[in-house]
């Protein structure tokens, strides 16, 4: 169990392989990725900074977001594996997604976030 100062619920990230990725998927949001993550992303993919953005992020005023693609009757994150249904880049996923479900956003909305994440429980 992961707790975090401030947070008045656990993490077990255990519960992820059963999932199925409802982090990743559902309703349109975004997914911002910082200039540095997506250099290291780049990296790990094998193409320049400017070819990832042109390939699977979109920019709103100086921020980019990832992309995302229609996925049962949501969206997806571009990166989100349908088959294996977790993330295809894991280990460069930006810190956005690293820190879920310790959001600021959930302190006060933690019905929302039960509903998006089974591996979660109140303290
Ligand atoms: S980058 Fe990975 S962890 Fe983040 S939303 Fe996309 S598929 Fe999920």
């Amino acid at each position: 169990m992961i707790r975090q100062d401030g947070f008045n619920y656990e993490f077990d990230s255990s519960k992820c392989d059963e999932c199925g990725g409802k982090c990743c998927t559902g309703e349109s949001g975004y997914i911002w990725i910082s200039e540095d993550e997506i250099r290291s992303l780049g990296e790990y993919l094998g193409y320049k900074p400017e070819l990832i953005k042109e390939i699977f992020l979109e920019k709103f005023d100086n921020k980019y977001s990832i992309k995302e693609k229609p996925y049962q009757n949501g969206w997806a994150c571009i990166f989100f594996d349908e088959k294996n249904k977790n993330c295809s880049i894991y280990e460069y996923r930006p810190k956005q997604c690293r820190t879920f479900p310790f959001w600021e956003h959930f302190k006060k909305n933690y019905k929302e976030l039960e509903r998006e994440c089974i591996g979660v429980r109140q303290l």
